[in-house]
This record gives C-alpha cells, sequence and structure tokens, in this order.
C-alpha cells in the first residue's frame, strides 16, 4: 500500500484536505491517517464499554499475530482506540481483514461506537475545530463548536509590542554574531520566530494581520540590526585614534553607507539574512497561517446521506 489514497478500494472515503480516509467496517467508524516519517499508518476509532465487565481487555493480546504482523500496537485510552500499522510489506486487503477482525473483537468484548467525549453510544460523526479532526456525537460538536467560535479576541497593539520585544532577542544574536565575525542565516529565522512569539503571547492570539505585521517588524529590525552592528564596528576601529562615542558612531553610519565598498557589505549581509529569513519562516508562516485560517472553522466532514 502507498498511498492513504488506495484505502477507497476497500470503501473509505479519502478526505484530501484533511490528509485523512474514512470508513465503517463492522459497525465501528475508523479514520486512517498516514505518518509519512515513520511509514506508518494510525487508524482510530471511539469505543465505549456497553457493560463494566468490558473494561481492562488487552486489545493487542486478543489479536492474532501470526495473521496481522504488520499491527505495531494498539492503545485505548479515554475511550479512544488507537492503532499502529507499519506500512512495509503492507497490502489494502491486510487492513481491511485486520479491521474485520478488530471489530469483531469490539463486538464480543462488549465495546460498542461511542462519543469518546460524553461516553455515550451514539452515532458519531467526522468534524473538523480550530483545523483538528474529531470523531464526537453530534451534541458533543454542537457544544465545542459553539466555545470555539468566541474566539479570544486579538490584542493587536499588545501583539506589536510582544513582536518588538522577540525582535530584540533577534537584534541581539544579529550584533553577537556579526562581532564574532560571523553573518549567520539562522538568525533570519530566529528573528521570525521571536516576532511571531512575542505577538502571541502579549496580543494573546496570532491573526493573519499579526503575522504580516510581525513579519514587517522582522524584515525591518534586521535592517536595524545590522546598522547597529555596522556602528559597533565603526566605533571598535576608531576608538582606538580618537574619542568617539557609541552614538556618534552609529549616527555616521549613513556618511559610511556612501562608499560603495561598505554598501555593498552590507547588501550581501542583509541579502544573506533575508534569504535565509524568507527560507526558513516559509514553513513556520505557512503553519501558522494554516492555523489561522482554520481557527473558528467547525464543521462536518462526512456529509454521507444515511
Ligand atoms: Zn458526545
Amino acid at each position: 500500500m502507498k498511498k492513504l489514497k488506495d484505502l477507497e478500494s476497500i470503501g473509505f472515503t479519502m478526505l484530501p484536505r484533511q490528509q485523512i480516509a474514512y470508513g465503517s467496517v463492522g459497525n465501528y467508524k475508523y479514520i486512517a491517517e498516514f505518518l509519512p516519517q515513520q511509514n506508518q499508518f494510525s487508524i482510530t476509532t471511539s469505543v465505549v464499554a456497553s457493560n463494566k465487565d468490558a473494561d481492562g481487555v488487552n486489545f493487542m493480546d486478543s489479536i492474532d499475530k501470526e495473521r496481522f504482523p504488520f499491527v505495531n500496537w494498539i492503545r485505548y485510552e479515554d475511550h479512544i482506540l488507537t492503532i499502529n500499522v507499519k506500512n512495509k510489506h503492507l497490502e489494502t486487503e491486510n487492513i481491511y481483514e485486520f479491521l474485520q477482525a478488530m471489530s469483531n473483537c469490539l463486538l464480543t468484548n462488549g465495546y460498542v461506537e461511542g462519543c469518546a467525549d460524553c461516553k455515550e453510544e451514539k452515532p458519531l460523526h467526522i468534524y473538523t475545530i480550530n483545523g483538528n479532526i474529531h470523531l464526537l456525537c453530534q451534541d458533543c460538536f454542537s457544544k465545542q463548536a459553539s466555545a470555539s467560535q468566541h474566539l479570544e479576541p486579538v490584542h493587536f497593539p499588545l501583539g506589536v509590542v510582544g513582536s518588538l520585544i522577540g525582535s530584540l532577542i533577534g537584534v541581539a544574536v544579529w550584533i553577537i554574531l556579526y562581532k564574532l565575525g560571523y553573518v549567520a542565516g539562522i538568525t533570519g529565522f530566529i528573528m521570525a520566530v521571536c516576532c511571531f512569539k512575542g505577538f502571541e503571547i502579549l496580543g494573546k492570539r496570532l491573526d493573519k494581520k499579526g503575522i504580516w505585521t510581525a513579519l514587517i517588524i522582522a524584515i525591518v529590525m534586521l535592517a536595524v540590526a545590522e546598522y547597529i552592528s555596522l556602528g559597533l564596528e565603526i566605533h571598535s576601529v576608531f576608538s582606538d585614534y580618537y574619542t568617539i562615542s557609541i552614538f556618534d558612531a552609529i549616527r555616521s553610519v549613513p556618511e559610511f553607507l556612501s562608499e560603495k565598498e561598505v554598501m555593498a557589505g552590507v547588501i550581501k549581509d542583509l541579502g544573506f539574512g533575508y534569504a535565509f529569513m524568507a527560507f526558513a519562516s516559509f514553513s513556520y508562516v505557512r503553519m501558522v497561517y494554516h492555523q489561522a485560517s482554520t481557527a473558528g472553522i467547525c464543521e462536518q466532514l462526512d456529509k454521507t446521506i444515511e
């Protein structure tokens, strides 16, 4: 089995946006997700014990390990059953056979499909709440959805202050590395992360406006860091011969920038810093952007007509 989409051949439905596949085997609804780094599948369902005797079943012991050698582990915690499956040499039919056996095992041990939240035996649906996938009953979904739609408002001015405070860490790192003779691109990354985190901590939450504001602060502050570094460099060179304060040195930076050689060096330093800032913060920006664009979005994903 190569892809999650292959599960469609055993009657599962693929949700490409959420990168999950779901389907019912026996009386149980399963959600499958692929873990690319481990080359494993994670399959979950939500069940409750229909009588007290059912508690304490070791599911891993109750399955036929010779028949299903691809099962890594099975965990039952807080009414959620999680099955971890190795993808190596795995055929889609193997998964189907296993899920049939699993459903039988659940049935014989007295577990029924039930909501992990209210712990009641109820029909379950797949929902997305703020970008996370949940298998819940309709009542619990409604409760969680109405709670999550009251997102905490973003405090924009405080977010900007937080972002500026965060940027000072980036400035300090840039200045220290500059003094040591390095212009490390990683500083561009550190700068961006500090600005985002700063906004999030003081502004309560990072929304789209916050993302772009924090990014602009990061870009400007990297130039400020370079400017200060240049001033400090001028100071350390000239203080051996003249009485010159650090502020005088920093004030003299524009004069030095009119020299072609100095300007070329600055452009090179900053170009390097920004290239790494863009490169390294790309995935971070994408993640935050995804979170921001899914915040407050709550809907049912399995729209099957039953
Ligand atoms: Zn419920």
